[in-house]
């Protein structure tokens, strides 16, 4: 028997052989003696546990040696701070509009620089991305925000915009939070990547920054020293104390991505293929049905997240609990949409999909 498969938007599905991983080692890592969450974050064997965890994700993420990687805290919400903090030097920022996250960012960094809408999706309803070539730019702004996978929206930027060929030196800001490791990251079109934990690399509460050193080191005066990037690349992470045990489970995640494979394809580029093909099933039955609807443009679709509805809304609550029978969790769209939203992230496998396509044709014949 399989566990009950987890649409969840995040806190999300964790990979079962790292969760089975860390259970085995709670009460003594490695013969320590120790749990991870009782090791001195300056202790030799946490030490070792965060540089592999590193590596890993340097090497998964192919990220270039001019990138610093952070782990810090405070989830996507506190870097719509912490980025204008470190990064505006008192100018002006372009937003990029795309859906209820990166709204929250520019409404935020308003506390901190004046903000532009270089461009937006809010007519369409946030159902397609608007084209690069159309964007605003401001030639002076201190960086560009976008979010790359709108968790709530369900749309996501194929291919990053890549500024320098429309007319702008500005560094991209990205949130990638809801897709980081589903797919390779071009950083040679990235100033900051953003993400937090929650969906695709392990538990709340660790929030991954993957920053390009030339940025480092503009932080205003009132940026507090536990989030001032700088402070926090000297230190490895550890001026304050991390979050151990969040940073042990992705590593185990990390592990847990390098050993997956789909032909020839290992690391992220396995991952990739196979969120391809999830999404395709998921995508392709949904438009070939008669009540489910997805109103996004399949060229912006998001491989992670599908908000879906049923044409009869009076249906939902038969259809949540049908699939909560069959072992289909967390299915229930996001409160500003409404609906349904399957999360497909890394760990949810393609077996998990068809379930639900089963489910949802099912339910559909049952109920014609
Ligand atoms: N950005 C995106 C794209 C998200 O999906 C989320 C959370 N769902 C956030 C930011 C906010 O993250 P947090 O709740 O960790 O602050």
């Amino acid at each position: 028997m399989h566990r009950p498969y987890n649409f969840s938007a995040g806190p999300a599905a964790i990979p079962e052989e790292v969760l089975r991983q860390a259970a085995a080692e709670m009460l003594d890592w490695h013969g320590s003696g120790m749990g991870v969450m009782e090791m001195s974050h300056r202790g030799r064997e946490f030490i070792s546990i965060y540089e592999q965890a590193e590596a890993d994700l340097r090497e998964l993420l192919a990220v270039p040696p001019q990138f610093k990687i952070l782990f810090m805290q405070g989830g996507g919400l506190a870097e719509n701070a912490i980025v204008p903090l470190n990064l505006s030097r008192g100018g002006a920022l372009d937003f990029v509009v795309t859906g209820g996250w990166s709204q929250k960012s520019q409404q935020e960094a308003r506390k901190y620089a004046s903000v532009r809408i270089a461009a937006s999706g809010e007519a369409s309803g946030f159902t397609t991305l608007p084209d690069p070539a159309t964007w605003q730019l401001d030639p002076q702004a201190a960086y560009v925000h976008a979010c790359t996978n709108e968790t709530i929206h369900g749309v996501e930027f194929q291919r990053l915009p890549d500024l320098k060929a429309l007319g702008s030196d500005a560094p991209l800001v990205i949130d990638f939070s809801s897709h980081v490791a589903s797919r390779p990251v071009d950083w040679s079109r990235v100033g900051l990547a953003f993400a937090g934990a929650q969906k695709n690399l392990g538990p709340a509460g660790l929030t991954l920054v993957v920053v390009r050193e030339d940025l480092l080191g503009h932080a205003l005066p009132a940026c507090p020293s536990a989030f001032d990037y700088k402070t926090v690349a000297d230190n490895q992470s550890m001026y304050n104390t991390p979050p151990t045990y969040a940073i042990y489970i992705a590593g185990l995640v990390f592990q847990w991505l390098k050993r997956q494979t789909d032909g020839a394809l290992a690391g992220i580029a396995a991952m990739e293929a196979r969120n391809i093909a999830k999404a395709k099933l998921l995508y392709g039955f949904i438009d070939g049905s008669q009540l489910y609807v997805n109103k996004v443009a399949p060229d912006c679709r998001s491989r992670m997240n599908v908000p879906f509805f049923l044409r009869d809304e009076s249906r939902n609550d038969a259809f949540l609990a049908g699939a909560k029978a069959r072992g289909l969790l967390q299915l229930k769209g996001h409160k500003s949409v409404g609906g349904m939203r399957a999360s497909i992230y890394n760990a949810l496998p393609l077996a998990g999909v068809q379930a639900l396509v089963d489910y949802m044709r099912e339910f559909e014949q049952h109920h014609a």
